[in-house]
């Protein structure tokens, strides 16, 4: 096939599967927004700073955790958008940390981290400005600081090495118990043969890597191949999809693809950055201290790697 007939056909397969994709976290999807009282009154500005974490790296990673705060104030509304999803993914600020002292256990270097602190019923950090706020007007600094946190992250990790990664860090609650990689791929797409899953690169979050992985990997090998995200972990004990030994989700499964963090930092579109959402099961990955230090040794060991093969990045 030329590569414009790939193209075509790729677009022709992302066209008829993409709605079918699931998004991240239990979105409710592209529901209406209603204003909360006050919402649209002029009001105080609030000072957002103390509500979004970001920690200096000095390597070419960066984890971000939108869903794991905690803070309440009382000043702020809950988020009551139709279909809004306002519960945490619990403890994965915890998991993010836990991440990057495992680092430097490890190799002596730290990935950058940029956190929200506040729950979810306030404030969502991986959807766009008006479901992020519930369309409380207040609120719209604190969502273009933390993207501004993210792209500083980004453009420093990105100076470390000319070739970084951000993973977007949350918590799933579905039936099987396995870590999911969203790659802005849909449950479907990864259903279809390698042959036309390959072509769909391009419309990933991996679209930059796609096309000069040092390993020379591309295709749907980067996403279930011997090399892929999803097969270092489930050689490190923690079973991912997709990956050699589970490249899709069935049919039956819930899967969640990539969301909106995803979609703006990673690839697809422009930069040195690739994207990938890792979401995590619960039990033995982030419900106990003991099982996120467990796990983030596993994730120190794939993420290595995974730098090694395909962003050509070992520690000094
Ligand atoms: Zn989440």
């Amino acid at each position: 096939m030329t590569r414009t007939g790939a193209r075509r056909e790729a677009r022709w397969a992302l066209g008829t599967v993409l709605v079918l994709g699931a998004l991240a976290c239990g979105s409710g999807g592209d529901g209406a927004v209603t204003l909360p009282p006050g919402g649209g009154a002029a009001v105080a500005p609030l000072d957002v700073t103390g509500w979004v974490a970001a920690t200096d790296g000095t390597m070419p990673l960066v984890i971000v955790a939108p869903h794991g705060g905690d803070l309440v104030p009382t000043e702020l509304p809950d988020r009551t958008c139709a279909g809004c999803e306002t519960v945490n993914d619990a403890n994965t600020r915890a998991l993010a940390i836990e991440i990057a002292d495992a680092f430097a256990r490890r190799i002596g270097k730290r990935p950058f981290v940029v956190a929200n602190l506040l729950s979810r019923r306030k404030f969502d950090a991986n959807r766009d400005l008006t479901e992020a706020t519930g369309s409380y007007a207040p609120l719209a600094p604190l969502w273009t600081l933390f993207h501004q946190r993210i792209d500083s992250a980004k453009a420093r990790a990105a100076r470390v090495h000319p070739r970084a990664l951000l993973i977007d860090l949350h918590g799933h609650a579905h039936a099987v118990p396995r870590l999911e990689l969203g790659y802005l791929l849909s449950a479907a797409n990864l259903r279809l043969p390698d042959s036309i899953v390959t072509p769909l690169m391009f419309a990933s979050s991996i679209a930059r890597l796609d096309s000069s992985a040092r390993s020379g990997d591309a295709g749907v090998v980067l996403l279930r191949g011997a090399r892929s995200l999803g097969t270092r972990f489930a050689q490190s004990g923690f079973p991912a999809v997709p990956s050699a030994s589970d490249p899709a989700p069935a049919v039956s499964d819930a899967y969640f693809n990539g969301g909106y963090d995803t979609q703006r930092h990673g690839s697809q579109v422009a930069g040195p950055v690739d994207a990938i959402q890792i979401e995590c099961n619960y039990a033995g990955v982030r419900d106990t201290p003991a099982a996120r230090a467990n796990f983030a040794e596993a994730f120190v060991t794939a993420t290595l790697a995974y730098l090694a093969d395909h962003y050509g990045w070992v520690p000094a």
